[in-house]
């Protein structure tokens, strides 16, 4: 049984509420909306419910945008494993170190969790066409899903992307348009062409359903860590879905009570490349938003996003959570790419190289001691990025 009942602001500005049964992209007021779900009534949904449900993220539907009848757009994505990191944990003096492996998703990065969750809707919301900007994995995904769904996609991306996205794209039967500039001028680009032609717009925080795949990052750590958070999670951010969705999961599980009301939450660290940091810099200089990053640079894609429609809730969630943001630079996080590799079998992206890079230096800032439970999130796998090694020669 489906909780869904409406959408709002996530300010919030004081409009709406809106209709879920509609198509909404933001709030009047501009800003990004979010699904809620009658959380008073899910109380009666059980934890032990879950045994024996299917190994996706689809286990938790009922706290999912989908309206009871209705067939999720699956490949398979989520419940992903929580790898005890024993061999890399020791080389840090951390026994209670867990990767969770985002790789072994469809098109092998997170973002097909976003992209389940909003094609789904966006099928069920009638589009005819689905469009979205992207540094490279969100195009991967959304064109994976809209092929599963029977939708035609454009994706823009910028052209000095790496070459196996764009051919990836293709091998779903995307339409491809690479811009020149970065994705936020990808983002215009798109809603430019496609705004007039009534395209669906997937773009990251202007469509309220990315964050509930997201969100599921969140579930599954408290599952598979039997409902005890860990003291830190760190998570590589861009646009800051996965950021945004754990912290609501984590309200809406003390809602519903999975875990306990007022209980510990991790602190939360945004990872940034030093190429491109604007959380990392809004949060040292205290501001509510943060501002555009000129001239971003990193050969970690999922890291080059100079401005983000979401940044005031990613910032809300590092402060609330006691957490921080560190920026790593581009030669650090593909070591850490080969640390992850070398010492724990794990085909890491060098967004998920950076997350170590940083946790390295909570450690040696005395932050992270070995009494700390850890998640260090690797966000996708290797192989797209392998031109990144090419640093190191
Ligand atoms: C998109 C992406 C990120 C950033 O994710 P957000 O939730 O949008 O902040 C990190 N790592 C990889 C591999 C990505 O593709």
């Amino acid at each position: 049984m489906s909780y869904f009942t409406h959408l709002e602001c996530s300010v919030p500005c004081g409009a709406g509420p809106f209709d879920a049964r509609q198509t909404h992209h933001l709030c009047t007021c501009g800003m990004p909306l979010l699904a809620r779900y009658d959380l008073r009534a899910a109380r009666a949904w059980s934890r032990e419910s879950l045994s024996g449900r299917v190994a996706s993220l689809w286990r938790y539907r009922e706290l999912l945008p989908v309206f009871d009848g209705e067939e999720p757009v699956t490949l398979g994505e989520g419940f992903t494993p929580l790898i005890h990191a024993r061999r890399l944990g020791a080389s840090l003096g951390l026994p209670k170190l867990y990767v969770k492996d985002e790789s072994l998703n469809p098109t092998n990065s997170f973002k097909a969790r976003g992209q389940s969750a909003a094609v789904t809707r966006a099928k069920y919301l009638g589009a005819h066409t689905l469009s979205v900007p992207s540094a490279g994995n969100a195009a991967n995904a959304m064109s994976a899903y809209a092929a599963a769904a029977g939708i035609p996609a454009k994706v823009f991306m910028p052209r000095d992307v790496k070459t196996p996205f764009i051919r990836e794209c293709e091998t779903y039967g995307a339409d491809i348009t690479l811009v020149d500039g970065l994705i936020t001028d990808a983002g215009r680009i798109a809603a430019e062409h496609g705004g007039p032609l009534g395209w669906y717009d997937v773009s990251t925080l202007k469509e309220p359903y990315r964050v509930e795949g997201k969100k599921t990052m969140g579930y599954e750590v408290a599952e598979q860590l039997g409902w005890e958070l860990p003291d830190w999670i760190l998570y590589p951010t861009g646009g800051g879905t996965g950021m945004v969705g754990m912290w609501k999961a984590f309200a809406e599980m003390e809602a519903i009570g999975w875990l306990p009301h007022g209980g510990k939450r991790p602190r939360m660290v945004s990872v940034q490349a030093e190429g491109c940091a604007p959380i990392v810099r809004a949060l040292a200089e205290g501001t509510e938003r943060a501002e555009m990053w000129q001239g971003a640079r990193t050969v970690a894609d999922g890291l080059r996003v100079p401005k983000a429609i979401g940044d005031f809730l990613v910032l809300r969630a590092v402060r609330e959570s006691g957490g921080t943001a560190i920026a790593v630079p581009d030669r650090a996080m593909v070591e850490g790419m080969i640390d992850i590799g070398r010492h724990e079998g794990i085909s890491a992206a060098p967004e998920g190289g950076a997350a170590l890079v940083a946790l390295r230096q909570l450690i040696t800032t005395g932050q992270v001691t070995p009494a700390h439970s850890v998640v260090l999130f690797n966000t996708g796998g290797a192989l797209k990025y392998l031109d990144a090694l090419d640093i190191l020669r």
